[in-house]
């Protein structure tokens, strides 16, 4: 019986990883190759090693994750297995488990993604649940996501405000065709548009939105050398990419994206680590520009900047 990994010597096996039968070789059950894997991307240094282990298997097996756990006792053929190590072999070697089974789960939806789009994180939902938060009230919100992605963001918005009308944009065309099928699969193209270009370029003239959303790219240059290799060397460039200090897209933003905002309206940006005095320090320099909220991650971190279109007459907001 095959090992899953040629490349790591049998006597590396752990003992309780397989059953072994009356003749002493190895039934690789499910349950014994998901505890041989877990083991070895653990010593591999593999953050969360089990909860890969189980989405490369489900993926090979194309059944759900919370599957395998029923399916204990199955020994999956020598073919699915050969497909499970190669799968094993390229994370260790560095590509993230994304892109290797072709999803991630974000918010509430599940979302193709491949190495022309940023995966999505959890930090992200933080941006979602604001956004939703603020539309509830509105009737047919209209809304921007620039630099869109997978989409994950335009898509989950208008998967939950069932009345959104949602525009994103991206520079990347190899993004957007991700960004459509994602929509398309989630039953929420019909009331979605996706416009190739660079932030405004490619919107019309005269267009305005009740929000505009980004996630934009906003690791400066010091920091890629920092970055994990997986997202380094692997996630799309154009996707992280925020100038020398990280926070050339808010500057851009700041200026450019006022005429497409209506007065009271608002925008929501996702900002890295130690980026949020900088960010509101770049609106509050802006007499279009008042400063809202600053929302926390999950984990505590200020996550998402709120800044809002000054109304013309007064200054003050339509509504927030
Ligand atoms: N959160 C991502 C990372 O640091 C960066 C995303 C971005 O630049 N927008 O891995």
């Amino acid at each position: 019986m095959a090992e899953p990994s040629p490349s790591v010597p049998r006597s590396s096996v752990p003992a309780a990883a397989a059953s072994p039968t009356a003749a002493g070789t190895t039934v690789w059950t499910i349950q014994a190759l998901l505890n041989w894997t877990s083991d070895y991307l653990a010593r591999k240094g593999i953050e969360s090693p089990r909860t890969e282990a189980q989405l490369l298997l489900a993926h090979v097996l194309g059944c759900k994750r919370v599957d395998l756990l029923v399916r204990y006792d199955e020994v999956p053929d020598e073919s699915q297995r050969s497909r499970y190590r190669e799968l094993i072999q390229r994370r260790v070697a560095g590509w993230p488990t994304a892109y290797l089974i072709g999803s991630r789960d974000f918010y509430l939806l599940t979302f193709e993604v491949n190495p022309a789009v940023l995966i999505p994180r959890p930090d992200t939902e933080t941006l979602v649940l604001e956004a939703l938060n603020w539309l509830k009230p509105m009737t047919n919100p209209r809304i921007w996501d620039v630099g869109t992605g997978s989409g994950c963001i335009a898509i989950s918005i208008a998967h939950q405000k069932k009345d959104a009308q949602v525009t994103a944009s991206d520079i990347s065309p190899d993004a957007l065709a991700v960004a459509q099928r994602n929509a398309q699969r989630h039953g929420v193209a019909p009331r979605m548009r996706f416009l190739c270009g660079d932030l405004t370029q490619p919107l019309p003239a005269g267009e305005t939105f009740d929000l505009i959303v980004s996630n934009p790219p906003y690791v400066a240059e010091a920091e890629f050398a920092q970055l994990a290799p997986e997202v380094r060397d692997h996630e799309p460039r154009i996707a992280l990419d925020g100038g020398p200090d990280g926070l050339l897209f808010y500057r851009r933003l700041a200026q450019e994206v006022t005429p497409f905002l209506r007065p009271g309206g608002r925008l929501l940006l996702e900002i890295g680590a130690g980026q949020e005095q900088a960010v509101r320090r770049i609106f509050s320099d802006h007499p279009d520009w008042q400063l809202g909220p600053t929302f926390k991650d999950m984990a505590g971190r200020p996550r998402v900047v709120t800044v809002l279109r000054q109304g013309p007459a007064n200054g003050s907001p339509a509504s927030c």
